[in-house]
């Protein structure tokens, strides 16, 4: 199958530092893509170079076949395809649940109230939180918060889901339950590709994971490949330092 999402060659300069040197990446439809690597390897830059949030200096970002990179593309609608989700959850604090997932819907789909509503509420009941669709953020733990930023991404219907380390603001009782989510969501067939450190979730889940430094893939492989037999030492030294 041709790649949903392919990465090719991008680079991404700030100021004299290479956050990003030489980076190429394939996503198959309905693979999750685990990236791992040190602070300020580039992770990142890469992830928001996926949705133009970043613009890359170099390269091109292939999204169903076609280059969203290149100039003159409607950026509004290539953002479309593609959810994100943050370390900080980002919810409006002063809109419900529900609220916060439909403004998504009716801002970037121009959906009608009450169609934004009925498919807002299918994407809170999707991540479990159908009950909370009138509670403020306030009022809902991290976790829930997490999963309601998870719903708003995937009430839009996106090609492929991005994660920034989606766990890693939340009080480790609450980080379960924001992984299980994205078990269902990798089980029902969606795209994904998510950094984190969250090696447990990366050996149970990932199809791939992909190894970064200093700006570039270093290696990449199936999970148990990666942690039983890293080829070079920058991953060895990479995971002796976390295990
Ligand atoms: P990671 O997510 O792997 O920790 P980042 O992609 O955030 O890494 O950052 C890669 C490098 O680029 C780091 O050295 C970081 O300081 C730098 N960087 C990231 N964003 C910017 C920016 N907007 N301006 C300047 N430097 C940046
Ligand atoms: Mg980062």
């Amino acid at each position: 199958m041709p790649p949903i999402l392919e990465l090719i060659g991008l680079r991404k300069r700030f100021g004299a530092l290479d956050a990003l040197a030489d980076v190429s990446l394939s996503v198959a439809p309905g693979e999750l893509v685990f990236v791992l690597g040190p602070s300020g390897s580039g992770k990142s830059t890469m992830l928001r170079c996926c949705n133009l949030l970043e613009r890359p200096d170099e390269g091109a970002v292939v999204l169903e076949g076609r280059d969203i990179a290149a100039r003159g593309v409607d950026l509004d609608a290539a953002r479309k395809r593609i959810g994100m989700v943050f370390q900080a959850f980002n919810l409006y604090p002063h809109l419900s649940a529900l609220a916060n997932v439909t403004l998504a819907l009716r801002k970037a789909l121009r959906l009608p109230r009450a169609e934004a509503e009925a498919r807002g509420m299918a994407a809170l009941d999707r991540v479990g939180l159908a009950d909370k669709a009138r509670n403020m953020p306030g009022q809902l733990s991290g976790g829930q918060q997490q999963r309601v930023a998870i719903a708003r991404a995937m009430a839009l219907e996106p090609a492929v889901m991005l994660f920034d380390e989606p766990t890693s603001a939340l009080d480790p009782e609450l980080v379960d339950e924001v992984l299980a989510v994205m078990r269902e969501l990798r089980a029902a067939g969606m795209t994904m590709l998510v950094v984190s450190h969250e090696m447990r979730f990366a050996r149970a889940a990932a199809d791939r994971v992909v190894f970064m430094d200093r700006g570039a893939v270093v290696e990449q492989g199936p999970p148990e490949r990666i942690f039983e037999a890293p080829r070079s030492e920058r991953l060895r030294a990479f995971l002796s330092r976390r295990a």
